[in-house]
C-alpha cells in the first residue's frame, strides 16, 4: 500500500513513521524547503507523551527537554508577584512531560525516520482526483504520483482538505482566541530573563508567557487573548468558572495569599484538563 502524507509537521512526521513500521510505502510532501525551527516551548504531555513512548522517543526527548524550575506570575511592571513550583507539576504528571521547543521535536522525529520513507521539500499539491481504489495527485514541480491513500497533515488552512472538500471556510470554526508566538531577538531582555519563566495573567483569557532557553540565545514567547465565549471550549469554560469574577483580577488584588490560590487554581485547571482528556477517550 501507498500513503502520500502532505505536510511535514508532527502530525505527518508521526504518521510516516507508523505507516512505514506496518509496512506501507510513505511519500512525504512539504512545503518548506527544510524543516523549520520556529515556534515555541511546548508543556508535552498526555496524549502525545504515549505517542512518543509507544515510537520509543522518549530518550531522545529527554535530550531536549528544558526543565522548568518555576513560574513567575508578574504584574505589569514585571514584578514578581507570586510562584509556582514547577516540580509540583511534573510530579502530578508522575514525571510523564517535557518542556521543550516545537522545531526540536520536529527534528527528532524526522531524524527518526527510516529511509525507506522518501521526504520532498519545497514541493505542495496542485490537484488530487480520487477514483474508486486511489487517488492521483498533481505536484507542484508538475509530477504526477498515485497512492491508496492521501493525507492532509498540512496544519489549519490545509491544501489538501480544500482541494477534496471545498473552501476552509466551512470548516473553520474560530474558538474566540487569538494567539501570537514569536522568539525576541533582545540580549538585554535575555539577560534580564535568565532561565525563568514568567506570566503576566489577569485570567487564562489573556495572559502572556515569556521564557529563556537554556542553551539557546533567546527567549520566546506566547500571547492568548479571547476574543469571546465559545461554547465549544469546555475546558477554557470550566477553568474560567474557578478564577474571579469579572474585575476583580488575583494578580492586582493584593498579595497576600496569593500563591496559595494560584496553586489551587493551577490544581483546579490540572483536574479539568485531565477531567476533559477522559471524556474525549470515552
Ligand atoms: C512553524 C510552526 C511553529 C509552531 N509552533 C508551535 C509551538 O511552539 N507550540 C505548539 O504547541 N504548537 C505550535 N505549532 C502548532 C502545532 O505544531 C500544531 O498545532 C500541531 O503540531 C498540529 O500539527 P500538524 O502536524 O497537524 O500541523 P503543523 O504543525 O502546522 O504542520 C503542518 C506542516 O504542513 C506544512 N504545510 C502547510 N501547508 C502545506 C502545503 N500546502 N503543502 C505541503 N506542506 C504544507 C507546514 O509547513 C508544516 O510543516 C506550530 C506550527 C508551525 C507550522
Amino acid at each position: 500500500m501507498r500513503a502520500i502524507i502532505c505536510g511535514a509537521g508532527i502530525a505527518g512526521l508521526s504518521l510516516a513513521w507508523w505507516l512505514d513500521r506496518d509496512g506501507w510505502d510513505v511519500l512525504l510532501i512539504e512545503r518548506t524547503s527544510g524543516l523549520r525551527d520556529e515556534g515555541y516551548m511546548i508543556d508535552f504531555l498526555s496524549s502525545g507523551y504515549d505517542v512518543a513512548e509507544l515510537m520509543g522517543l522518549i530518550p531522545r526527548l529527554k535530550e531536549i527537554h528544558y526543565p522548568i524550575p518555576e513560574l513567575i506570575y508578574v504584574d505589569r511592571s514585571g514584578r514578581r508577584i507570586a510562584s509556582l513550583d514547577y516540580e509540583l507539576f511534573y510530579r502530578l504528571q508522575k514525571g510523564r512531560v517535557f518542556n521543550f521547543m516545537r522545531g526540536d521535536l520536529e527534528r527528532v522525529l524526522f531524524e527518526e525516520l527510516p529511509e525507506s520513507v522518501e521526504v520532498r521539500f519545497g514541493l505542495t499539491l496542485d490537484e488530487a482526483k480520487q477514483a474508486q481504489e486511489y487517488v492521483d495527485v498533481l505536484l507542484s514541480n508538475g509530477e504526477h504520483e498515485r497512492a491508496d491513500l492521501l493525507v492532509g497533515a498540512d496544519g489549519i488552512h490545509s491544501r489538501v482538505r480544500k482541494l477534496v472538500f471545498g473552501e476552509e471556510r466551512q470548516f473553520l470554526r474560530p474558538l474566540g482566541f487569538h494567539t501570537a508566538a514569536y522568539i525576541i531577538e533582545n540580549e538585554e531582555l535575555r539577560r534580564d530573563l535568565g532561565g525563568e519563566f514568567r506570566l503576566l495573567s489577569c485570567q487564562i483569557a489573556r495572559s502572556a508567557y515569556i521564557r529563556s532557553v537554556t542553551g539557546r540565545s533567546l527567549p520566546s514567547s506566547f500571547i492568548a487573548h479571547q476574543t469571546r465565549r465559545c461554547p465549544h471550549l469546555t475546558v477554557s469554560s470550566s477553568i474560567r468558572s474557578t478564577e474571579t469574577s469579572p474585575g476583580s483580577c488575583p494578580l492586582h488584588s493584593g498579595t497576600a495569599g496569593t500563591t496559595q490560590r494560584f496553586t489551587t487554581i493551577w490544581l483546579h485547571r490540572l483536574r479539568c484538563l485531565s477531567g476533559v482528556r477522559e471524556e474525549w477517550r470515552s
